[in-house]
């Protein structure tokens, strides 16, 4: 066989996906390895969608999106953040996925260096690997509450630096940032005169804490905004995000979605405009049910001792399983109790003793799979 890409074959697979794979081959798994919303995309936007499609929303959209949902996407921001940003100032992606892939190869050549959190998304590493950008990381350790440390940050940066990734809601964490980190991440970057790209997957899950967005803080076009209908709307399956950023940035960022995609599909698009500008109150109530969720998890692991990170927002748990190896724990855990958890080292190597579980699961699988998670990081050792 001829020689294939060396950056691809050299990618490892997401420890995930591996647990997962493992997963479909036993019965009756409780999973609560995977980050996706339990609930149906709500109705008035699936109405839209279909809608779209019996209007003739059936063609090529242009590279940046239709008019209709970048428009939509600015005036909320511009409503919610006091921002006075212009349609030029977004891009329509195949979600999340897609537009921070595009900003980091609109931004980053072959060689230079991206900040990413530890733990953090596995996906960045990925996308910068494929990208052939030097992968450096910061830390977020428990002893600083989850948050970035800025003399490590410093400590990093060399001329090769070209971006660094802020994550808040934070998955896996669910650290949300406070206005006064985020800001100093703003300063931080226009110092070095490094891009910042914020990844707002989870801004409207939040609990305890305000989500803050690092966007206002930028005076200097350096900030990329990262957006997704995925989790706010339970729209996972329907492939829509955005990016907001500097004129400068959008239009390289359009080059490369000739190249990637050609755009987004447009019943798909207008769908999503229902979504931002209809009733949110659908986002409420899903909110309302992870933050149970979430109560519901730590009162099962505070019965047997166990820690736990309490998140203030997205819907993870990153629980301490008191391990020297995630990855083999999980695989215990799925074979001997068919629990399904996301091993912490597959997001980082201070990941490596934790594992992370989805609140997003159901009620039923969260009571009976945490209790057996619980009793298995108590018992192990006494366990086979
Ligand atoms: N960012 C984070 C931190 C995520 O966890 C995810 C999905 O799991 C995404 C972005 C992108 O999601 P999507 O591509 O579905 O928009």
């Amino acid at each position: 066989m001829a020689r294939m890409s060396e950056t691809v074959l050299q990618q490892k697979r997401s420890g995930i996906r591996k647990i997962m794979e493992l997963a479909n081959t036993l019965p009756n798994v409780l999973h609560m390895e995977v980050g996706e919303p339990l609930f149906e995309t709500p109705a008035h936007i699936v109405r839209a969608g279909c809608e779209a499609l019996e209007h003739g929303f059936t063609k090529y959209a242009p590279n940046a999106g239709l008019y209709p949902l970048r428009e939509a996407a600015v005036n909320r921001l511009n409503r919610e953040l006091g921002l006075s940003l212009a349609v030029d100032n977004v891009i329509v992606g195949i979600g999340g996925v897609e537009v921070i892939n595009c900003a980091i190869r609109a931004l980053c050549d072959a060689g230079d260096e991206i900040l990413i959190p530890d733990p953090s998304w596995p996906n960045y590493e990925t996308m910068a690997t494929i990208a052939s950008v030097t992968r450096k990381y910061y830390r977020l350790l428990p002893e600083n509450s989850f948050l970035p440390d800025f003399n490590e940050l410093e400590g990093l940066i060399t001329d090769k630096t070209k971006m660094i990734i802020v994550n808040s809601p934070s998955n896996p964490l669910g650290v949300v940032m406070p206005a006064e980190t985020i800001e100093k991440l703003v300063v931080f970057a226009s110092k070095h005169d490094i891009y910042l790209l914020s990844d707002e997957a989870y801004e409207k899950i939040v609990f305890d804490a305000p989500h803050v967005c690092a966007l206002p803080y930028d005076t200097n076009g350096r900030v990329i905004a990262a957006y997704t209908l995925s989790k706010t709307y339970a729209m996972t399956g329907w492939r829509v995000g955005y990016a907001v950023s500097d004129k400068a940035v959008i239009e390289q960022m359009v080059k490369l979605q000739e190249a990637y995609v050609s755009s987004v599909p447009s019943a798909m698009q207008m769908a999503a405009v229902a979504a931002i500008c209809g009733d949110q109150a659908c986002v409420e109530d899903m909110r309302i049910v992870y933050r149970q969720h979430r109560d519901l998890t730590a009162s099962i692991l505070d019965e047997y001792g166990i820690d736990y990170f309490m998140p203030n927002g997205a819907f993870y748990m990153w629980i301490n399983a008191r391990c020297s190896n995630s990855t083999a724990f999980a695989e215990q855990l799925l074979i001997k109790k068919h629990v399904a958890v996301a091993p912490g080292d597959t997001f980082g190597k201070t990941g490596n003793g934790y594992i992370r579980i989805s609140l997003a699961s159901s009620e039923d699988t969260i009571r009976s799979g945490i209790r057996t998670l619980a009793e298995f990081i108590a018992n192990q050792g006494k366990m086979n």
